[in-house]
């Protein structure tokens, strides 16, 4: 597979670099994790995702940042993997002086030209120290969909035990994999994403640094992801939440602690597989056009996987400006911009960004009106309307 951030153009088809992409279970500490990993500066250094751009992320991260001011009342905070500032942005402007971490320099330019103090690097022990030094300890952290695509993560553990205070919060959201699993999310398997979480594999990892989860809770960001709040053991006084023995037992309830789970995801996710192609087939057989929505990590990974290319899916179409007039990695199916998906009045919409749908759809009524349609590939196949 090709590092699915990776949208090239034609000029880089020769030089295209492919990697394994294969995810292994742990029996003994329960981690799921990817076993081939491609290096940072391959995949963060010139990435092309922008969180602002989704509404629905925007104003999720604006009720985030109200929700730990109000809980935990921070002066100072620490954003790992700030992106384009959508978490910067609504702390700063409750009061909070917010300084984030982000490597790959074209994204955090747009944290900059929006004013937030923004780091252009990776977050390191190394980072760590030499930032305590300049602005002495946070009183919280964050890391949003960023703890997942670390492989050193004891050396970003060291660097949040460095930079916390010791009666601070880390906090961090990330996919969850009791919903990846639930919902067949295959698509959102790839090499950005290193780790996949259980509650179950966490515990035991932030005991190593004398850590504690105390609460966790759901959300419906990137179809399914836990916010997990972590303090040192014993430093703040208050329960430790209900909520995460009942995660622990729901996660046991599915079997993420046994392999035979995860060889069953696996032949689910071939036969899903057979069956988007023959759907996809049958719709060109009648002469009908499909275009493709959302050209993100998941469309690379549907495309190159079920060997999507652009005889069946003509375009794709994305609002981010980074990705217009590129191609998908591997497949090469061209990138255009919303307004040209459009004028093309395709018959099918495939939607590789599902995950959104709601507000897709809704931002569509005209296009469905029309007599347009979508085909939504996961949690399971449907054509709407
Ligand atoms: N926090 C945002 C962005 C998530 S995408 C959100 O939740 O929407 C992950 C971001 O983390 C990318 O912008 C990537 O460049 C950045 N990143 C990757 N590795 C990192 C590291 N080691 N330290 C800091 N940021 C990192």
């Amino acid at each position: 597979m090709p590092p699915p951030g990776a949208f090239l153009t034609e000029e880089g088809f020769i030089k295209e670099g492919f990697f394994p992409l294969r995810i292994a279970f742990c029996e003994d500490c329960k981690f799921v994790q990817l076993v081939d990993i491609v290096s940072k500066t391959e995949l963060f250094q010139k990435h092309f995702y922008l969180s602002s751009i989704s509404k629905t992320l925007s104003q999720h991260f604006s009720d985030y940042a109200n929700e730990i001011v109000e809980t935990f009342k921070p002066k100072i905070i620490l954003e790992i993997g700030s992106n384009d500032g959508v978490l910067l942005e609504p702390f700063r402007k409750l009061g909070v002086r917010a300084i984030g971490v982000e490597p790959c320099k074209q994204v955090a330019d747009v944290s900059k030209s929006r004013n937030l103090e923004t780091i252009v690097d990776f977050f390191t022990e190394s980072l760590a120290r030499k930032l305590v030094k300049k602005v002495g300890k946070v009183d919280v952290i964050t890391a949003n969909n960023v703890f997942a695509h670390i492989d050193g993560l004891d050396d970003v553990m060291r660097g949040v035990q460095v930079l916390l205070k010791d009666n601070g919060i880390f906090v961090f959201e990330v996919q969850y994999l009791v919903d990846l699993i639930e919902k067949l999310q295959y698509d959102f398997i790839y090499h950005e994403h290193m780790s996949y979480y259980s509650i179950m594999a966490l515990q035991p990892y932030f005991e190593k640094f004398d850590m504690e989860i105390f609460d966790v809770k759901r959300m419906p960001t990137h179809s399914g992801s836990i916010r997990v709040f972590v303090r040192r053991t014993g430093s703040r006084k208050g329960p430790i939440s209900k909520n995460i023995e009942n995660l622990l037992a729901l996660e046991r309830r599915l079997g993420l602690d046994m392999l035979k789970t995860f060889i069953e995801f696996s032949r689910n996710v071939k036969s899903h597989k057979v069956q988007l192609i023959k759907v996809l087939k049958k719709i060109k057989a009648q002469g009908k056009t499909i275009v493709g929505f959302g050209a993100g990590g998941r469309c690379s990974v549907l495309t190159n996987y079920c060997k999507i290319t652009s005889d069946l899916v003509n375009y794709i179409g994305d609002d981010s400006p980074f990705r217009q007039n590129k191609y998908v990695p591997g497949v090469h199916i061209p990138v255009v911009s919303l307004e040209k998906l459009h004028e093309s009045k395709p018959d099918y919409i495939l939607l590789f960004a599902w995950n959104y749908a709601g507000e897709i759809m809704k931002k569509h009524q005209a296009y469905i009106d029309g007599g347009g349609k979508f085909i939504v590939p996961l949690p399971k196949i449907s054509v709407v309307p």
